[in-house]
């Protein structure tokens, strides 16, 4: 089943929601931490551009810029 990651439009949270077959459509989904029916699905993991260096080359490790890359 998916998980998408969501943001909160009214506490700025991110939580990660599990859809299942039922739910698909995450119209009416609440916010974990503030109850609110404001969450916006956020790009998924997959959509992230790729790592431009070559020493990881598992998408953006969250280090690198501008080729300087310090996980691998
Ligand atoms: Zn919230």
């Amino acid at each position: 089943m998916p998980i998408y990651e969501y943001i909160c439009r009214s506490c700025g949270k991110s939580c990660e929601l599990l859809l299942t077959q039922s739910k698909r459509d995450d119209a009416g989904l609440l916010c974990p931490n503030c109850g609110e029916a404001a969450l916006e699905r956020m790009i998924s993991v997959t959509a992230k551009p790729k790592c431009e260096c070559d020493s990881c080359g598992q998408g953006s490790c969250g280090s690198c810029s501008g080729g300087g890359c310090s996980c691998g």
